[in-house]
């Protein structure tokens, strides 16, 4: 049995950073961060971009070297999965039937993905994309593949489908709704996205779904579609959303939805018993699960202060980002509840923001190829201004100027 002053559970971003932001606050207890894979913390991100591309090796996704967390004194227990939580005793049960006692516990287990249901979901050639094992798979595959289907619109699917075209690869992508990133973005962004594929040669079907999926002769598969189409595919990704990692701490009692809720310190309602990035959902929030590493990263830094005795709450601004092809998409703020959108700049130039106002008031902006506006519109989401759409609908106009317009 081991005890430390501080367990961290899940070794993906938030945990990594989690770790860091304890021995940076000037917390001297012992710590240990437990994680199911066997690799030392990296970015997740690439996974889908540049490591899938070939054009960065795994060390340098690495976010520490090995010797980092020795010499801050985080000890690292990878490989290994809690199963259970005893918010009583304070203590958790591991599959390889190990317990470790905690004085805190920082729950920061993000998600796995959401598998296909369909007949046929368990083919060999359907895959994943979430961790370095999922990846190395669909790498070492990738020479003898021809023919893929994507499965899903959103920033994995379309992630994904730029890779494998840029490989060469016949891709088709298939999106149950009828517009791409209907989760994530208005329709302008949408039908950018599309046409930017469909101008790679990627066929995107919207609307469509999975029927089944059934072994083929010679290998690969065919993909029956809702349509009644058969598409014949060596590889099938999947990228359909995650599911938050909450089994055990639900199971214990903490307070949950589709994460575990936490207050604006990232408290659950288990005492000394806290929760960050994909898994968690603020009590108090906009009733979302944030999926990103700044708000992974962010709130590790809000339990860390939390638990050295600084309390600060969780005020940051959401940001994201996705690179496809040449295009840099990226996203700041939650356009949720927005009953306006301005276009700034035109999308056939492959340099434009969509802004999203509420009630007037700037509230998010999708900013492709646009860094600037990127910038700038988190200073006016988080001035709360209320912007004339005629003024950010021009271009030429810097939105750091509209902040001292209104
Ligand atoms: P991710 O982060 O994995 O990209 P998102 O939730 O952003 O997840 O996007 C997933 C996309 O997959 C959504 O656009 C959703 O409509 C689509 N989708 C979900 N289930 C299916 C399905 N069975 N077939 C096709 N598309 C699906």
């Amino acid at each position: 049995m081991e005890r430390f002053d501080c367990v961290i559970v899940g070794a993906g971003h938030g945990g990594a950073q989690a770790a860091q932001a304890l021995r940076q606050n000037g917390f001297e207890g012992s710590v240990a961060m437990i994680g199911d894979e066997t690799e030392l913390p990296y970015d997740r991100p690439s996974l889908s971009k540049d490591y899938l591309a070939g054009k960065k090796p795994f060390e340098r996704l690495r976010l520490r070297p090995e010797a980092f967390w020795a010499e801050r004194g985080i000890a690292l227990r990878l490989g290994r999965r809690v199963v259970s939580v005893d918010p009583a005793a304070r203590a958790l049960g591991c599959d390889d039937g190990s317990t470790i006692e905690y004085r805190h516990l920082i729950w920061a287990t993000g998600g796995v993905p959401r598998r296909l249901t369909c007949a046929g979901h368990d083919h060999p050639a359907v895959q994943y994309l979430r961790s370095r094992a999922d990846s190395d798979r669909m790498i070492a595959a990738l020479p003898g593949i021809r023919r893929v289907v994507i499965v899903g619109g959103g920033y994995i699917g379309l992630e994904a489908a730029a890779v494998l075209r840029e490989l060469g690869k016949a891709v088709t992508l298939v999106e149950a709704q009828e517009r791409v990133l209907a989760r994530v973005a208005a329709e302008p962004v949408s039908r950018f996205c599309e046409a930017e594929h469909r101008a790679q040669g990627v066929q995107v079907l919207l609307g469509t779904g999975v029927e089944e999926i059934a072994g083929a002769e010679g290998g690969g598969c065919t993909v029956r579609l809702s349509d009644g189409r058969d598409c014949p595919a060596d590889l099938v990704v999947v990228g359909i959303g995650i599911l938050p990692e909450i089994g055990p701490l639900a199971e214990a009692g903490a307070r949950a939805r589709d994460g575990i809720e936490v207050d604006a310190f990232c408290r659950t309602s288990l005492p000394d018993v806290w929760c960050i990035g994909d898994c968690a959902i603020l009590r108090d929030g906009p009733g979302i699960r944030i999926e990103s590493v700044q708000n992974a990263n962010d709130q590790a830094a809000t339990v860390a202060k939390a638990i050295c005795g600084r309390p600060e709450p969780y005020a940051a601004t959401p940001w994201f980002w996705s690179n496809q092809y040449d295009l840099k998409l990226q996203t700041v703020g939650l356009n949720l509840g927005h009953d306006a959108t301005v276009l700034r700049g035109d999308p056939a130039g492959r340099t434009f923001s969509l802004v999203y106002l509420r009630e007037g008031v700037v509230i998010a902006a999708d900013c492709i190829n646009a860094a600037k506006d990127f910038v700038q519109a988190r200073k006016l989401i988080e001035a709360g201004c209320h912007v004339p759409a005629d003024l950010l609908k021009d271009p030429e106009r810097p939105l750091r100027e509209l902040l001292e317009v209104v």
